[in-house]
Order: structure tokens, then C-alpha cells, then sequence
């Protein structure tokens, strides 16, 4: 069988101060000219440090364009702006920023430096690119970015809240391996044992150390990054997305309040492992350790949102087999979001 050609970073860095360094990773591959598109609104001490670093290595900023919205519009407009001479666009912050960044890189051609400043979710390194498409969060086919930089002490140094939903986005991986599993044995979905594997063992790295500290955004980091590679090895979102993104991709078409898309992840995560009936107890000690639970509940969600979220779920991606297309989960799903006794902290009337 021939395999079809596979995407994977090449170049990745996840140590302090790598933020200083974008500049020599450039220079040695040749980026001699870049776009740099990064948050609005970020601290203009970490861009000023991107910066030099850049100036250090005689690599031309070209543009240096904040983004203000994860939309295929915002990207659509800073295309033809890009000057032929540029060789790579780096994105630099949040989701948003990468998102925008990765799909920027993806409509020109150029190769994509991932230089998040917080690990709020696997968007870090994946092929695809979450934006808003005439309003609505569409997924998007988009460039592995060619590198990966993470600076764990600025990304340690981001609000604790990104962290846990990194974490929430993390965990979602052994309800999507499972999900991945229950589609080949009951709708021949075909599995890529490698990207499931990968997949799952990141998880488990982390949870054998869940700390805040610089070793812990290293694994956090290495594990979100190579959730990314696991779909670009398979050519799908199967190794990082289930049943608990079906349910999260629900709650935002509702058009309520945006939430962190981890969070949100996390919490449905802990719900479809209770209907899959694994991991429950992993996902749970995890979660309290972190403190996970505490940022939920102190921002709880609304009861009826995540009811109605779960009936529009398992029809939300056509040919899409989870465990919600199982058997109507929706009145075991309601059951535990009322007496789990951590489901019902996460919920308010
Ligand atoms: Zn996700």
C-alpha cells in the first residue's frame, strides 16, 4: 500500500527563551524575509523581543500585522498583502493569531513558524485552521506549520485559565481514540494505529506530572504539538476529535457567550467518558489536580445550552459514527449532568 505523503513540522523548539530566538530559526532556514501576524493586544514587551530577535538575524520584517479576528475574511484581506519577497509568515500569540497565521501561510504557499504564547489548545500545530466563516466557526484545511516554537516560560507566564484548557483539550484525546475505535469496529471507519497511538500517549505523559511549572508546559507543549502532528500523520481529526468536539462545535453554533474552546472540550470530554464508560476516573483526578474544576465552576454553564447541544451533536458531521450514534445518549447524558457529582458544579439553570 502507498502510504500518501505525510506533514509534520520541522522545526520545533519548546525551551525558555525561545522567543528570543525566532530569529536565528529563520535565519538558518533561510527566511530571509517574514510577515509576522500576531494578538491584538499583546504585551508589547513579548513583540518587541520577537522583534529583535528578528533584527538580529538582518531577518526583514516585512509587515507585522496584529489580528483581531480568527476569520477566513481576516485572512482573505491580509493576503494580497503579503510582498512576493516574503518566505514565511510567522504567527506569534494566541489561537487566534496562529489560526489566522497557519491559514494565511496556507492561501500563499509559504511556510507557517507557530510561536504561541500560551497552550490553550492543540491549534499549535495541527493542518487545520478554527475561523469564522460569515460569522460561522468552520474548520478549515490549512498548512502544518513548518515550525513549531514554544517558549515554556512565557507561555507558563500566561493566565492559568489558557493552561487549563489546554488541559481540557489535551484529555479530549482518549475520548476521540475511543470514538475513533467504536467507528472502525461498527462503521468501518478505517484507523491509523500510529496517530491513535501517538495520540494517546501524549495524554498519559502529562498526567503522570499535571504541574504548573516549566517542566510541565514542556509537556504540556510537546503533547498539544504532537496531537497536531497525530492528524497530519493520518490526513484526519479522528486522533484529536470525538464526540466531546461534536458536542463543543454544537455549543458554539448555539451563539451564546464564547467560551475557551478547552474548557469547554474538557467538560464534554469528562461526559462522553461516562457514556463510553472508560477513563472516568483518569479524567476526573486529573481535572481536580489541575484545578480545572474550580475555573469551571466558577464560570458555570448554562443547563439548557449544553441540552440542546447534545441533541443537535450527533448529527452535526455527516458520517461522523461516535459513541452518540450509538444509541440515544441524551437521557443518560442529562441524567449525569444533574447528578455527576462533578458534571453538576459545571452547570447552572
Ligand atoms: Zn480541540
Amino acid at each position: 500500500m502507498t502510504r500518501t505523503q505525510i506533514h509534520i513540522p520541522t522545526l520545533v523548539r519548546i525551551k525558555a527563551g525561545a522567543v528570543d530566538r525566532v530569529g536565528i530559526y529563520a535565519r538558518r532556514n533561510g527566511f530571509s524575509h517574514v510577515v509576522v501576524l500576531h494578538s491584538d493586544g499583546l504585551p508589547q514587551e513579548l513583540l518587541e523581543r520577537l522583534n529583535e530577535g528578528l533584527k538580529a538575524e538582518d531577518v526583514a520584517i516585512m509587515h507585522s500585522w496584529p489580528v483581531k479576528e480568527a476569520s477566513f475574511e481576516q485572512a482573505r484581506e491580509l493576503f494580497p498583502g503579503i510582498p512576493a519577497r516574503t518566505r514565511a509568515v510567522v504567527g506569534f500569540g494566541g489561537g487566534k493569531a496562529l489560526d489566522v497565521a497557519k491559514y494565511t501561510a496556507f492561501l500563499t504557499g509559504l511556510p507557517c513558524i507557530s510561536v504561541p504564547t500560551s497552550l490553550s489548545n492543540d491549534g499549535i500545530s495541527s493542518p487545520q485552521s478554527s475561523l469564522t466563516l460569515e460569522g460561522r466557526r468552520k474548520s478549515l484545511p490549512s498548512a502544518m506549520p513548518f515550525g513549531i516554537v514554544i517558549d515554556t516560560k512565557v507561555c507558563l507566564a500566561a493566565p492559568e485559565v489558557l493552561w487549563l484548557s489546554g488541559i481540557g483539550d489535551l484529555v479530549s484525546k482518549l475520548t476521540a481514540v475511543f470514538d475513533w475505535k467504536l467507528a472502525f469496529h461498527a462503521a468501518d471507519t478505517p484507523i491509523d494505529d500510529f496517530a491513535a497511538l501517538l495520540s494517546d500517549a501524549t495524554v498519559f505523559q502529562f498526567i503522570a506530572r499535571p504541574n504548573h511549572d516549566l517542566q510541565g508546559v514542556q509537556v504540556l507543549g510537546t503533547a498539544l504539538m504532537l496531537n497536531g502532528v497525530a492528524m497530519g500523520v493520518c490526513g484526519s481529526s479522528r486522533p484529536a476529535s470525538g464526540s466531546e468536539h461534536l458536542i463543543s462545535h454544537a455549543l458554539d453554533a448555539l451563539g451564546g457567550t464564547p467560551r475557551l474552546h478547552g474548557l469547554q472540550v474538557g467538560v464534554a470530554t469528562y461526559l462522553v467518558s461516562l457514556l463510553q464508560k472508560q477513563s472516568s476516573e483518569t479524567i476526573a483526578a486529573l481535572f481536580e489536580k489541575t484545578g480545572f474544576w474550580r475555573a469551571v465552576e466558577s464560570n458555570p454553564f448554562r443547563r439548557a445550552d449544553w441540552i440542546e447541544a447534545l441533541c443537535r451533536a450527533p448529527s452535526i458531521k455527516e458520517g461522523f459514527y461516535t459513541v452518540l450514534s450509538s444509541r440515544d445518549c441524551l437521557p443518560e447524558a442529562e441524567d449525569y449532568l444533574r447528578n455527576d457529582p462533578f458534571l453538576r458544579n459545571c452547570l447552572v439553570e
